[in-house]
Order: C-alpha cells, then structure tokens, then sequence
C-alpha cells in the first residue's frame, strides 16, 4: 500500500516536471472549437456540443495526435482466432469506438495494421484502448491484459485467442 502511494506521488512528479502537450492545454479562451473536427473545448473539458461563441480557433488533442501518429493507447491481437473472424473483430472494434468518441471527443482510433503475426490498434487515448480489449475479452473470452507506461498516460493492451 504504502509503496503504491510514494510510485504515485513519484508519477506525479515527473508529470509536473514534463508537461504534456496533448493532455495539459496550453490554456485556452473558452469556449474553443477544433478547427479539425470541431470538438468544443468549454468548462475544462472537450465535448461535441456545438457553441455559437467558440471563436477560438485550435487543434484539439486527439487530432494533433492523429497528425503527429503519437498514440496514447496500443492494442495488439495475436491468434488464429483473428484470423477467422477479424470482420466481425473489426466490427466490434468500430462500434466501441462510436459509442466512446460520443461521450469522449478525445477517444478515437488511429490506425488498424494487420501483419501475419498480429494486429495493432493505435488509439488517442488510454480510455478506448482499455474499452476495445474490455469489449474482445467480453465477447471472445480469449486471454487478455494491459500495462499502463509513462504515468498512466499511455496503454498497451493485449489479446490473444489461438482457435
Ligand atoms: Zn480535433
């Protein structure tokens, strides 16, 4: 218990010490809109809520991330399983996605790479890439696990299903 608390407290010092530019705003006039996706940074946070007075003009985090390819969250898929059924997979995948974008403007999937050997999914944020391994696990069984690095600011999550 005690060594979880003094891990933490160590996180936070680094994240003061390093400021992220994708979470951490430069601060903003509000209400902001995204000139990207027009998401509207209003009250501390971004929402799709449209607002007549967002005059300031930015790039919202998960779109400087998608232009940057700096993702937040990783999700690999290894297996044959994949393999056999990565259409209904992918669908899947999608829909987590459309229902976390709804309620999270930040929570967006960047890219889907398949290899032989695996399946990456690169995401905006750390939220979603726990909600698709949630969502494989939930419907596929399968094994999965995830390890949260650099403070809890960024995800590997991992699924595997062999038949
Ligand atoms: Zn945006």
């Amino acid at each position: 218990m005690n060594f979880k608390v003094a891990v933490r407290r160590k996180d936070r010092l680094i994240r003061d010490r390093r400021k992220d530019v994708y979470i951490d705003q430069i601060i903003l006039k509000e209400p902001a809109i995204c000139s990207k996706c027009n998401a509207v940074y209003s009250n501390g946070r971004w929402t799709w809520k449209i607002s007549k007075q967002a005059v300031t003009k930015t790039t919202c985090p998960a779109c400087r991330r998608i232009s940057d390819n700096y993702p937040a969250g990783y999700v690999e898929i290894k297996g044959k399983f994949y393999l056999l059924h990565s259409t209904d997979i992918l669908n899947l995948i999608n829909n987590v996605e459309r229902l976390e974008k709804t309620e999270r403007p930040l929570e967006r999937i960047i890219s889907i790479s398949e290899s032989n050997d695996k399946t990456v999914i690169t995401t905006t944020g750390i939220h979603i890439a726990r909600r698709i391994g949630e969502a494989l696990s939930r419907s596929y069984q399968g094994n999965y696990n995830f390890q949260y690095a650099d403070g809890e600011k960024s995800i590997r999550v991992f699924w595997e299903r062999d038949k």
